[in-house]
């Protein structure tokens, strides 16, 4: 299944901002182009509740983003992620699209699920970061382990950004299985995810962080990648959070990574084998980063076919 539609492609800031509210759109045409809308079930969003919310992030936070979003001045950060009105409700609604998906997932009406404008990993528990208002992976987990008594489960991110919201989110907690491909740090925002980050306390060794150098093409990929898949199965998760950012693809214009989009439908394709592998099937794909429109839309396109073949 896939979440999409006007409320969902609502998410985005005005004025020319690489984020903007057209990335929705760029990919719904390329989806439908492919014939995908006919192959899965499209669903509208929903909003999170203020509850759901607050499992991962905290009400001050939460207060000062209701606050912005009437006034619609302002920064929700130090200067990346701008208020304007009506924030607090698309925001809520991409978290209500992560949460809708999981609860397909696992109430079994769908195997898989895919959200374009979700996987918004930079948002910490206390405050927005990198064009992230709130961290619908971050609630997604917690939301999970509540509802449905779940233990272990995966995040996987492509995305050429370190996901430092779910990173820091989770750093103590062993039961978030974390594996991140990113562009080395010392190039790029945020400048986290050093290999040597591997989990604090009890959760030492659950996360695997691995940076690659400016300009890393698919063969740096294929040499990473089974690192990734090794460490998922080392740790069995019920359930697996791909963040398929497509700013990893070459022509990005504010990464220096050489993907192809490829990649993004291999990484969405083994992921699902291994969770087919694992007796459950569940992985929730998420959009997540990708500036260079083109791009978003071959890579999130070939995430659903990955997902679906
Ligand atoms: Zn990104």
């Amino acid at each position: 299944m896939v979440v999409a539609g006007e409320r969902l492609a609502r998410y985005g800031f005005p004025d020319g901002h690489p984020f903007g509210q057209d990335r929705h759109a760029a990919f719904y045409a390329e989806f439908t182009a492919r014939g995908l809308d006919r192959r899965v079930r499209l669903m509208e969003t929903r909003a999170a509740t203020r509850e759901e919310l607050e499992t991962f992030h905290t009400p001050q936070y939460l207060d000062l983003v209701a606050e912005r979003s009437i006034s619609g001045e302002g920064f929700l950060d130090a200067g990346d992620t701008p208020a304007w009105r009506g924030v607090y409700a698309a925001a809520a609604d991409v978290v209500g699209a992560t949460l809708l998906a999981s609860e397909e997932i696992m109430e079994g009406r769908a195997r898989r699920g895919f959200v374009p404008i979700a996987g918004l990993h930079h948002a910490a528990r206390g405050g927005a970061a990198g064009f992230c208002v709130f961290n619908d992976c971050g609630v997604a987990v917690e939301v999970l382990r509540r509802k449905y008594g779940l233990k272990r489960i995966a995040y996987v991110d492509i995305d050429a950004h370190h996901g430092d919201g779910v990173f820091y989110g989770f750093e103590s907690d062993p039961d978030l299985i974390f594996a991140d491909i990113h562009e080395d740090g010392q190039f790029l925002y945020p400048g986290t995810g050093r290999a040597e980050e591997s989990g604090r306390g009890a959760a030492e060794g659950t996360k695997l962080n691995i940076p690659v150098p400016p300009g890393a093409d698919d063969s740096v990929f294929e040499a990473e990648w089974p690192r990734v898949l090794a460490h998922l199965r080392k740790y069995q998760p019920e359930f697996i959070l791909l963040q398929a950012g497509a700013d990893s693809v070459e022509g990005d214009p504010i990464t220096h990574m050489r993907y192809t989009a490829a990649v993004h439908e291999r990484a969405a394709r083994d992921l699902a084998a291994l969770a087919d592998e694992l007796g459950h099937g569940r992985v929730l794909g998420t959009g997540g980063g990708g500036y260079n429109r083109i791009n978003l839309a071959q890579a999130w396109s070939g995430v659903v076919q990955g997902l679906t073949s």
